[in-house]
């Protein structure tokens, strides 16, 4: 993972074209130059060469972005933004520290071995004290103004009981202890179930429809119990190191059991697997051919079902058929993997939909980068366009394939007064 000082070169190729003004989405609603690529890179490069103080200003300018990787998709000179502002917030976080709750949560709280059980299945259970229930598709409101969980926020209830306390994962874990490698006879694919905090603390149902549809795609379930958190969060705040001692953990839990394949239905996890976790480890000589191998087995699960399982068409009648359903491409599938094609193959297939596409579905919801959590109104501006163009296409439900979006796009559309519900493409199957 390279330092600020290593991307010296790199900030250098910027050409200050301004050709990602145009796409980015923080641009679009602030219209100020240090929101979009050029502007931060100027920004970070006058501080890289000790021309800029680091100040309040210039850490707010750094963390004014989703991360959605647009301008890097769009700049003519390969300019490695994302890994440039990664890195600026990386080097701040060196040098100041984090706050104390966000480090808390980071290094304790999103790790499910240590404090995150006990403290989730504590705060599942007093929810209701401070927060009210929404009518739309079961979200929660704050009964007081509070600090980011206030502001008319639609926040996703906590799980009462989360993915991988299910008997359903928890019967694949003994699995997973019980069977070293593939049977004999027939070859099966054996599929690793990575779930993630979104599907194991939010959205079970998510992880439950999605090892329902593998089962019936025909594969060797299992999902290995020491799985945590993909470092992600924690990354993309500039905690470099926990993001690091994530992924080895995850590494370690899933590498021993000679998996065909490890998919998600988190395109931010299943982003960070194939990605990130090269970064983070891909330094270390012994760490390299080890994720490689296992990066190298990542799929998403609409990529695993359309690509090596032949799934297309082949799901049952749903609660959605019948309806007008749109996509949303998740950054961290559309960009980041380069999936665009699997999802809309497998809704436009799905038993009873009519797909239509919205506007722009491949504009960011604006969660992404921690944006939702350090200036909530922003990203919630970015997520107004997103919920037009749901209103725009007519659609009764918006689709996509990851969690986070799904938090994002409910809250959108119900601040925003769009009647549509938002699901997950496993859903539809
Ligand atoms: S598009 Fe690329 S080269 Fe042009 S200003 Fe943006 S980052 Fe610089
Ligand atoms: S990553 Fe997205 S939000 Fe951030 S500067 Fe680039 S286009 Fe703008």
């Amino acid at each position: 993972m390279k330092t600020l000082a290593q991307l010296r070169e790199e900030i250098n190729k910027c050409v200050k074209c301004g050709t990602c003004r145009s796409i980015c989405p923080t641009f679009r609603v602030i219209g100020r130059e240090s929101a979009s690529a050029r502007g931060k890179l100027a920004l970070i490069q006058s501080y890289a060469a000790g021309e800029l103080p680091m100040s309040e200003t210039y850490v707010r300018h750094i963390k004014e972005c989703t991360l959605c990787g647009a301008c890097m998709d769009n700049c003519p000179n390969g300019v490695d933004t994302i890994g440039i502002i990664t890195a600026a917030r990386a080097d701040a976080v060196e040098r100041q520290g984090m706050p104390y709750a966000a480090s808390f949560i980071m290094k304790t709280l999103l790790d499910p071995g240590r404090l995150m059980p006990m403290a989730l299945k504590f705060a599942s259970r007093i929810q209701g004290l401070l927060l009210k229930d929404s009518s739309v598709e079961n979200g929660l409101l704050s009964r007081f103004s509070l600090p980011v969980i206030g502001g008319g926020r639609l926040l996703p209830p906590l799980a009462r009981q989360f993915f991988l306390d299910t008997p359903e994962a928890k019967a694949l874990f003994e699995d997973a202890e019980k069977r070293p490698g593939p049977q004999g006879g027939a070859k099966t694919v054996r599929v690793a179930f990575y779930a993630g905090c979104g599907v194991n603390y939010l959205m079970p149902e998510v992880g439950a429809k999605s090892l329902d549809v593998l089962r019936r795609a025909g594969v060797e379930l299992v999902v290995p119990s020491a799985q945590t958190c993909c470092g992600m969060p924690a990354f993309s705040m500039g905690d470099v190191p926990t993001a690091r001692a994530m992924a080895l953990k995850n590494l370690e839990a899933f590498e021993a059991a000679g998996f065909d394949y490890i998919t998600t239905s988190c395109a931010t996890c299943g982003h960070a697997l194939k990605h990130l976790f090269r970064g983070l480890l891909g330094d270390d000589p012994e760490l390299r051919p080890r994720v490689e191998a296992f990066s190298a087995k990542v799929r998403d699960i609409t990529e695993l079902l359309v690509n090596a399982l032949g799934f297309v068409g082949k799901g049952k009648e749903t609660d959605i058929s019948g309806k007008t359903v749109t996509y949303h491409d998740p950054c961290h599938l559309n960009r980041a993997q380069g999936i665009r094609r699997e999802p809309r193959e497998l809704i436009s297939n799905a038993k009873g939909v009519a797909f239509k596409e919205m506007r722009f579905p491949c504009g960011c919801c604006g969660l992404g980068g921690g944006l939702s959590t350090t200036n909530y109104e922003l990203s919630m501006e970015i997520t107004r366009r997103k919920a037009e163009g749901v209103r725009d296409a007519g659609a009764d439900v918006v689709v996509t394939a990851c969690p986070g979006c799904i938090v994002q796009l409910r809250d959108g559309l119900h601040r925003y007064g769009v009647d549509a519900k938002v699901a997950h493409v496993v859903d539809l199957l």
